[in-house]
């Protein structure tokens, strides 16, 4: 028998019984004649004493050479501690070993397994399977574990069936690029991975499945960033005979039955809801981080007609209001100025407006502008004594998104950005359609199956743009969370998006044929939503990046460090599969 408890488990109600302890050697320290050993699993760790004036001499040398991350079994009895460690929950009590045996001994590990290890994020990765002993990160898929359950035993509630889709399927490369897998048995061939299990979840509510899920894997080759991975994992939903509302009603559901049981917290209110509009004009995002105010302020109509030439040429000026900034200094504005100024940001440059204590104002084009001038662009955007105006100018949607990135900064810089606050709504109306300069075609905003709003249908051929959809998004802390839509299931409507979107009738064919095949066959209403479960998880934990809650995540370059994948193959490998390599690019 390897154990009689968990290295978490024994309390003072254990005191004076007989145990057997399996684990890790966390460390150990040798005090006097005493020598501690802190024994770790899953559970928890309990310390285990060796006494050399009292214990066998050989058990207690034998003690002294364990290293960390030595396997080991102890057996001995339970004791009051003398000094109590308040932190553990096993912090009562310690094991005064009589046996011990090493099962397996240990290398130096390249860092110290503790909450606060010593080591560095690439060194960790690539010895991710000790990363995962650490309490920080096994917490994590903890919380993980927990959300899943309890999405399946809410969902299994309402009747959803959980439906597993294939894995392989047809290259649809719309939205993201697809990975490929070649097909030994179809040379010159290609499979790709799912983007999503879209196609297959409106077919099964053709097939009469009704109500659909599915916690699934999705791939998609795109550039990473913190809340991006090339595999990561959908809450995926699917429903028929459902108009927006109920699939809005259902999710909200489910988030609400996440948030009490994951988190104790209870929303009794119904989640607000913005339109897409709204959130770019308020916001300059269709990700509203909505824990705080600071929505922005338009100016243009006020702004305009002075000297000042670079507020007249500009199609847009829009302040935000920093409550109490107006004591920044030069240094601090000037980091501001340069924060919008970069290239990812765009803005040209900033303008500031000072609301001193005694309500003065001083702004940096004081010359162009008189005092009257300020008041009334300070009374539009309700400043008080002590705050600061910050304005952005410059084409409507880049200066929306720009005045966006600057009022998160100054949320940050202001501390109103709690990650133990939750802030969620549903972002809805959004556009069918996204005009591409680049390639001169409309794309559709969320992705070709979305029905547009039954009265915008007859915009789609005079003004495509103004289309609004049955989109919507469920948003939290500026985080998109999920996202669906209302489907189209009618194959002529189906035919007409295509035909927008630039497909050949051909093309569409090939592509989705047997979609617009199976909507011959009575396709009932439908719609649904996929939510983000790394991104979820990583909100619910507080996490900086989804990679902290993915057991063996890859890295920036989409690099698995740990295995080495991607990887080449063997020249048979591609031979079977009738492939052979280009030469590399050189690299620069
Ligand atoms: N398949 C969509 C996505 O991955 C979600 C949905 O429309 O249900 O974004």
């Amino acid at each position: 028998m390897y154990r009689t408890h968990t290295c978490g488990e024994l309390r003072s109600s254990n005191v004076d019984q007989n145990v057997t302890l399996s684990g890790w050697v966390q460390r150990s320290r040798k005090m006097g004649g005493m020598t501690f050993i802190d024994l770790r699993d899953r559970y928890g760790i309990t310390q285990l004493v060796f006494n050399q004036e009292t214990d066998d001499a050989a058990l207690c040398e034998k003690a002294n050479k364990l290293g960390r991350e030595f396997v080991i079994r102890a057996t001995g009895e339970v004791k009051e501690r003398f000094s109590k460690n308040k932190e553990l929950p096993t912090g009562d009590i310690e094991i005064i070993v009589s046996s011990f045996d090493v099962l397996n001994s240990s290398e130096v590990p390249p860092f110290t397994i503790e909450d606060e290890s010593d080591g560095g994020d690439d060194i960790r990765m690539k010895y991710r399977y000790l990363d995962l002993r650490r309490n920080a990160v096994r917490k994590n898929l903890e919380l993980r574990h927990k959300m899943t359950i309890e999405t399946r035993s809410f969902l299994d509630k309402l009747d959803f069936l959980e439906v597993e889709t294939p894995m392989m399927i047809k290259s649809t490369p719309e939205g993201a690029r697809d990975f490929v897998v070649p097909s030994r048995m179809n040379p010159g061939e290609f499979y790709a991975l799912p983007q999503s299990p879209q196609m297959f979840k409106q077919l099964l509510m053709v097939s009469g499945f009704d109500r659909y899920f599915q916690i699934v894997k999705c791939f998609r080759d795109e550039d990473l960033r913190a809340d991006r991975q090339p595999e990561f994992t959908q809450i995926d939903c699917e429903m028929s005979f459902v108009e927006q509302e109920d699939v809005l009603n259902t999710f909200e559901g489910l988030a609400k039955h996440l948030f009490k049981q994951l988190k104790g917290i209870d929303m009794k209110e119904p989640l607000p809801r913005m339109s897409w509009h709204d959130a770019m004009k308020y916001y300059g995002s269709d990700k509203p981080d909505t824990r705080f105010g600071m929505r922005f302020v338009e100016l243009t109509d006020i702004a305009k007609g002075k000297e000042f030439a670079v507020f007249n040429s500009a199609e847009y000026i829009g302040a935000i209001c920093a409550e109490g900034c107006a004591s920044y200094t030069r240094k601090q504005l000037d980091a501001l100025t340069d924060f919008v100024k970069r290239p990812q940001i765009g803005a040209k440059g900033m303008v500031y407006v000072r609301m001193e204590q005694d309500g003065t104002l001083k702004s940096s084009i004081d010359k162009f502008y008189t005092p009257e001038d300020l008041k009334s662009w300070a009374d539009r955007c309700g400043a008080k004594p002590g705050d600061l105006l910050l304005i952005l100018s410059g084409d409507t949607s880049k200066t929306q998104k720009a005045l966006g990135e600057l009022r998160l900064e100054m949320g940050s810089q202001l501390g109103l950005r709690d990650k133990n606050n939750f802030s969620c709504l549903w972002v809805v109306d959004f556009p069918l359609l996204e005009w591409d300069e680049e390639s001169q075609r409309f794309f559709a905003m969320h992705h070709p199956f979305t029905a547009p709003k039954p009265e915008d249908i007859p915009l789609l051929d005079s003004h495509p743009g103004a289309v609004r959809a049955n989109a919507y998004d469920m948003v939290i802390n500026g985080v998109e969370v999920g996202g669906g839509s209302i489907r189209i299931h009618d194959s002529e409507l189906q035919n007409r998006m295509f035909q927008i979107l630039g497909f050949t009738e051909e093309k569409a064919q090939a592509q989705f044929g047997f979609l617009m095949n199976a909507f011959k066959y009575g396709a009932p209403p439908h719609g649904g939503l996929a939510f983000g479960l790394d991104r979820l998880v990583s909100l619910f934990a507080g996490l900086d990046s989804i990679r902290d809650c993915i057991a063996f995540p890859k890295n920036n370059s989409g690099r698995d460090v740990m295995n080495d994948a991607p990887s080449r193959i063997d020249d048979e490998q591609l031979e079977e599969l009738f492939l052979t390599l280009k030469p590399l690019p050189v690299k620069k």
